[in-house]
């Protein structure tokens, strides 16, 4: 395949380059090997997409939300039709296995624009009776919104910002991480193909230095972030300082609570899904297991028996369940983690934290049992294959301790008990909860966070909230009165 991209950026319905830029590798991370390089976006490059942007935007508003959400659907309908190609770029951008690529990503990301391209023409106001006289509401679009993306789903999270920004009138700027930058653009394309006009969808690529330029321009009216939590804290003041709307989808460390009544395959099957899939690459993973102490033995032993069916390689081949870290900085980053769980005495029960031979950035899952509240792996993000397993033997003490975190991304439950698993959710502090499940994000619920963890919600009719304004218009029937 490919993976040279035909130039760095995607504006106003083209590609476009600008060697000036500085040089980005993309690294392919099973090989470690560069598989394409791209230019940041030069100040020149930045103002062509902003004034593209801003000029699209009067006339994609104009447009009814029938024509935009045909435009949007039939973006949808190509991105599935290339779903073979689409994952195995995506799978070049990050090193996520085919396996799960070709189910998830441009899949996901078609579903949001189906699905956000189906409400388009849905999208009123109300009317208000007053007596006589009455009040109309217009959902009006916010103008031209930028997209900033984490590296782990660029496909999806170019979709998820792009298609409610794009269904409420909205023209979108998105820049993709710089450790991603491929994918992002052949959403561009795609939804230039599928008749969005030139300049309502448009691709620069950059580090943090891009994103922040565009966060500050006066032209923007909307920053949607997916990132971790200190990046999220700077772009939302820079926002804040401009009073720009904002979408902040940041990092997490959420709980998964096993109770002694739990289905303990399923909950095995949970704990996996929401620590090893994309290698642990997942910002609501539920990476502090709690885990009852009577089936604590017997869940460990499961896990480590499950573990052992990871196929771990070559992530073109279908059969690989299980890939490289994204980058070798991220590696370095984990494996600093896991001798920090050894140092600070969890018990190592899978794993062990140490590269493993050959090219590419891979490391084997990592399960930590033992594991104390306070010690570092149950209290930061480590964003990679390492599961924290911690006992409990009461619900309220442990509902106390998985709520005892800055983050509040998600939470899971796994139990039998039908009003507990209810009692749990509502006490959960987290804006997405799962009962006997994990990771499940349909693009018909809201996902985000609370605390810490983010600012609004992505996905589902509570997105249009973030990507509209409503303008009220008072109507009076009679003659105005005043009292001079
Ligand atoms: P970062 O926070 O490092 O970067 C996120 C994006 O912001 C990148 O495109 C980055 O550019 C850009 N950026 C960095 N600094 C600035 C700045 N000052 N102004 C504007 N943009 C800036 O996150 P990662 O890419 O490392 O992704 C991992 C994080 O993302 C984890 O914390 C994870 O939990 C979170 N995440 C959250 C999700 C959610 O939906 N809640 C989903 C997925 C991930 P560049 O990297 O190119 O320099």
């Amino acid at each position: 395949m490919q993976t040279q991209p035909k130039a760095s950026h995607f504006i106003n319905g083209k590609y476009v380059e600008d060697t000036n830029g500085a040089k980005i590798d993309v690294i392919y991370p099973a090989t470690g090997k560069v598989i394409a390089q791209v230019h940041a976006a030069t100040p020149a490059v930045l103002e062509f997409a902003l004034a593209s942007a801003k000029h699209a935007q009067a006339k994609w508003a104009a447009m009814t939300g029938t024509e935009r959400g045909r435009i949007l659907r039939r973006a949808a309908d190509i991105m599935r039709e290339r779903n073979h190609d689409l994952s195995v770029l995506e799978t070049y951008d990050t090193g996520k296995p085919y396996q799960e690529t070709s189910v998830v990503d441009a899949t996901s990301g078609a579903d949001a624009l189906e699905y956000f391209g189906g409400m388009a023409a849905t999208l009123t106001g109300e009317h208000i009776q007053l007596g006589e006289d009455w009040v109309y509401t217009r959902r009006e679009p916010l103008g031209l919104c930028v997209g900033i993306g984490a590296w782990n789903y660029p496909t999806q999270i170019a979709c998820w910002k792009g298609a409610p920004a794009l269904a409420c009138g909205n023209t979108m700027i998105f820049k993709p991480s710089e450790t991603t930058p491929l994918c992002a653009l052949q959403v561009a394309q795609i939804l230039h193909e599928a008749g969005a006009p030139a300049g309502v969808y448009n691709v620069v690529q950059g580090l943090g230095d891009v994103g922040a330029s565009l966060v500050t321009d006066a032209r923007v009216d909307k920053v949607s972030l997916t990132g971790s939590v200190p990046t999220g804290a700077k772009v939302y003041a820079a926002a804040a300082a401009g009073i720009k709307h904002v979408t902040m989808e940041l990092g997490g460390k959420s709980p998964m609570i096993v109770f002694e009544d739990a289905d303990i395959e399923n909950a095995v099957s949970g704990a996996i899904l929401g620590n090893f899939y994309s290698s642990g690459q997942v910002c609501s993973n539920g990476t502090r297991v709690f885990v009852h102490k009577d089936i604590k033995e017997a869940f460990l032993a499961r896990l480590a028996a499950r573990l052992e069916n990871a196929v771990i390689g070559d992530p073109m081949d279908p059969a690989t369940s299980f890939g490289p870290m994204v980058s070798a900085r991220q590696l370095d980053i984990v494996q600093g983690y896991v001798a920090k769980g050894i140092a600070e005495g969890a018990r190592l029960v899978t794993g062990s934290g140490d590269p493993m031979e050959g090219d590419g950035f891979y490391i084997k899952p990592v399960v930590f049992a033992d594991v104390t509240d306070d010690m570092t792996i149950a209290r930061e993000e480590i964003f990679g294959p390492v599961m924290a397993v911690l006992d409990f033997e009461d619900e309220a003490d442990v509902m106390a301790r998985a709520n005892d975190t800055e983050f509040g991304l998600a939470a899971g439950v796994f139990t039998r008990d039908l009003t507990r698993a209810h009692r749990v959710a509502a006490g959960f502090e987290a804006g997405t909860c799962y009962i006997n499940t994990y990771n499940d994000a349909p693009v018909e619920a809201p996902f985000g966070g609370s605390k810490r963890s983010g600012v609004g919600r992505e996905n589902s009719k509570a997105a249009i909230a973030h990507y509209s304004q409503l303008k009220s218009v008072y109507v009076r029937m009679g003659d105005v009165e005043a009292p001079f």
